[in-house]
């Protein structure tokens, strides 16, 4: 009987985002999942395409007998002998199609490495060399040497003397070990019939760091308690889990053990980190416990690595993955657990197309496996901790530290005071002398401010003029290492004014310290110490980040600077105080949420301190200093935090009470952008309106029209549509409507429709 199978063919345009019929010759063994090449379009041009269904003849649709017969193309051929995908990754990416309003082929391009879309990649082959003939061999030898009784070839004897000796098959590289530069003796030997030569398939495995003793601990009451919990959820292959553990609880023990559990079952497991805290610290931790069993998928491996650890998982080699965000899509086969460590992190929604959140198709996957979810976090989002507390979620909970250490005391130091008393520095006087008493004991300090730069604006004490990027409304940076303005959206640079632009007075002022400005003044403060910055402009590539933690791990410095990029997941056991140079900076953002991330910053970088067996220390400076996101991280209260934070969101109805969503505009020409969104957005609010009926229109709480709060970005204009919906069930239908009048209105002026957009700006 005939084959036919159902083919996406591999080009992202909403034109050709459907399935294609072709006919499987006999010798290509097309299945479900195959990656395929196959003849596309009027001009038959090569296309790769994902087989989505395989089928026989009978199942062709009917034709009638007048019609002309219908003639389908052949598929050239398998592009790898293995489908690449599964049939539950290709009933994943209908989901997401659907849930995300993506091209189908979008989301199938997800859950493949980039670089086998292309043949940009391939398997790696290790040659081998072993004894063409073992009986023959000794004679052979003999015959490589001359009269007196010396080799003619030193490297020849060599390598065949080595291969008599182990009498194995040897990879070439092996041999190379041994006899270094004997390529041309080994071809030699070939060419002479003493050795012959293969291949083998293998792996480029990435280097985890070092592989050491894999740390058994006796595991807490509240550890165990928790890993049984979550057994007993894989025993009833359900539910969603929230593990809510202090900083230095011992989660990621109860993760390492939940999914040798799940391994014990026959089943595999996925946990999600953000990448971050992929440090060579964590990931070798999984390494000493799982071996081989472990692949690992994140950004800082090569094409090869990401292919061959993507291989690894997809042929059974290894049984658990662990990775950043889109390690959601590892082709496991049985899942039996998923874990996201930090799920309170923002990373874990995707900015670009498909615009999914890595926890919703955890919680998808989760449910088509009949697995449980299991979320960990020290501060988890409202919306999580929300659904724990009514029950949807089971929580577990870690309330302290391993082995009874104290959560690190933290002090509040209002700044104000400290100005009145007449410190207009950036340290407060306690800072310094704490920054002091670690510099006397030999302990290493982090300082953490969330601005990089040395001022954050410019401005002219005369006429208030503020410098302004060209490109974007937003003011411009001074960055004194290279003694210019930048602009911290377009990266639009620009040189200092002398006078100012607009008055031409000479009152030219530096406003808002930046961690270059922090590094500048620990030095003048300690010149002996050597202090490391961490940020956006110190850290150009994923491993300067990972060779600067390890520097500062090693003790090699005393201080380390930086953004946000230092507060998570770091364990640095000689880190005694932690500083919060301006808690401020998060505060002051625009954002309903700004509360609830500055707390969950604060905890985060407090967490960094007394790890280890000696104790910690915080100190907070602020200009704010009764807020409550810094009232309660200084008691490590999260759950005063939680209900505090929830009455707040429930009187301004905010999430998750309701739910924003965004579509946002953009153009170079602001009069016709403007009079295109107000076409679009009364259309899309009638459209919502007939969808909802006159009782349920009620749920749109607000329906703004208007410029941005970043009106100009990189030069284009931005417009934006801000829906508020109250959560009800009515929900998912308003959102749906919404994409759908998006998609049918589609035109160069429409950006994108965000749903639970992570900042408004
Ligand atoms: P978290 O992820 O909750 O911040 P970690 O899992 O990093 O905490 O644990 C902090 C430290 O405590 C790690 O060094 C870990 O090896 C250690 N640890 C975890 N559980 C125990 C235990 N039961 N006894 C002793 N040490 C433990
Ligand atoms: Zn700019």
């Amino acid at each position: 009987m005939e084959q036919y199978c159902e083919v996406i063919v591999d080009i992202a345009h909403a034109n050709v985002d459907r399935l294609f019929t072709y006919r499987a010759p006999d010798d290509v063994r097309a299945a479900t999942g195959s990656h395929v090449l196959v003849p596309f379009g009027a001009g038959n041009r090569t296309r790769e395409g994902f087989v989505i269904r395989v089928f026989g003849e009978s199942e062709l649709p009917d034709r009638d007998e007048n019609e002309p017969a219908v003639v389908y193309k052949d598929v050239l051929r398998l592009i790898e002998p293995y489908p690449i995908l599964t049939s539950e990754q290709i009933e994943l990416a209908y989901w997401m199609q659907h849930s995300y309003h993506c091209l189908l082929v979008d989301a199938l391009r997800l859950m493949i490495p980039a670089q086998m879309r292309g043949g940009r990649v391939r398997e790696k082959i290790e040659r081998t060399v072993q004894l063409a003939d073992p009986a023959k061999a000794d004679a052979q030898l003999i015959s490589l040497l001359d009269k007196s009784g010396k080799p003619r070839s030193q490297k020849q004897y060599e390598v065949l003397e080595l291969l008599i000796k182990t009498k194995l098959e040897m990879s070439v590289s092996d041999v190379l070990a041994f006899v270094p530069n004997a390529q041309s003796a080994i071809s030699a030997l070939i060419k002479k019939g003493c050795v012959t030569e293969g291949g083998h398939v293998t792996f480029r495995r990435p280097d985890y760091g070092g592989i050491g003793q894999d740390k058994r601990v006796v595991l807490s009451r509240e550890q165990e308690r928790a890993i049984d919990a979550i057994t007993a959820a894989m025993l009833a292959k359900a539910g969603t889990l929230l593990l809510h553990g202090v900083t230095g609880s011992g989660k990621t023990e109860v993760y390492m053990h939940a999914i040798e559990q799940c391994l014990l079952s026959g089943r595999q497991a996925i946990m999600l980190v953000p990448e971050i805290s992929l440090t060579p610290q964590t990931v070798g931790l999984f390494r000493e416990r799982f071996s081989d069993g472990i692949a690992v998928l994140h950004s800082r491996l090569s094409a090869g690595e990401r292919f061959d650890e993507w291989r690894r998982i997809r042929l059974g080699k290894a049984r658990v993955a662990v990775g950043a965000r889109s390690a959601v899509f590892a082709p496991i086969e049985n899942v039996g657990l998923i874990i996201v460590d930090e799920e309170h992190e923002p990373s874990y929604q995707s900015e670009s197309t498909p615009r999914y959140s890595a926890i919703e198709v955890a919680a998808h996957r989760a449910k088509s496996f009949g697995a449980p979810l299991l979320l960990g976090s020290a501060t988890p989002s409202l919306l999580t901790y929300f659904r724990a507390q009514s029950g949807r979620y089971k929580l577990l909970e870690l309330p302290s530290r391993v082995q009874n250490r104290p959560l690190p005391e933290v002090e509040i130091v209002d700044m104000r005071e400290e100005f009145l008393a007449g410190n207009n520095g950036i340290f407060s006087g306690r800072l310094v002398q704490l920054l002091g008493e670690c510099v006397e004991n030999g302990h290493q300090a982090m300082l953490f401010l969330n601005r990089r730069g040395y001022s954050t604006f410019v401005s002219c004490r005369s006429c208030g003029y503020v410098v302004e990027c060209d490109n974007c409304d937003i003011s411009m940076t001074y960055h004194k290492g290279e003694n210019r303005l930048r602009c911290h959206f377009c990266g639009a640079a620009k040189p200092l004014p002398r006078v100012c632009p607009q008055c031409g007075k000479p009152f030219i002022k530096y406003f808002g310290i930046g961690t270059e400005q922090v590094e500048e003044q620990l030095h003048a403060l300690f010149p002996d110490a050597v202090t490391l910055r961490m940020d956006t402009d110190t850290v150009k590539s994923k491993d300067s980040m990972q060779a600067m933690l390890s520097e500062f791990a090693r003790g090699e410095a005393r201080f380390l600077v930086g953004t946000q990029m230092i507060a998570k997941g770091h364990d640095f056991p000689n880190v005694t105080l932690v500083g919060v140079v301006a808690a401020d900076a998060t505060l002051l953002i625009p954002d309903y949420r700004s509360t609830e991330r500055t707390f969950q910053l604060l905890t985060q970088v407090a967490g960094r301190a007394g790890r280890d067996e000696s104790p910690g220390r915080v100190v907070i400076q602020t200009y704010s200093p009764a807020h409550p996101a810094i009232r309660f991280a200084k008691e490590h209260d999260y759950k005063s935090f939680y209900h505090y934070e929830l009455e707040q969101r429930k009187k301004a109805v905010f999430p998750p009470f309701s739910l924003f969503v965004r579509i946002l505009f953009s153009g170079d020409d602001d009069q016709a952008l403007s009079s295109a969104v107000s076409d679009f957005a009364g259309q899309l609010h009638a459209a919502l309106v007939e969808t909802l009926g006159e009782n349920d229109e009620r749920i749109i709480l607000l329906y703004s029209v208007s410029p941005s709060p970043i009106r100009r970005k990189q030069g284009v204009y931005r417009y934006q549509i801000l829906i508020k919906l109250l959560r009800t069930a009515r929900l998912s239908d308003a959102i749906q409507t919404i994409y759908t009048f998006a998609s049918g209105h589609r035109n160069e002026l429409f950006a994108m429709v965000e749903v639970n957009p992570q900042d408004m700006l």
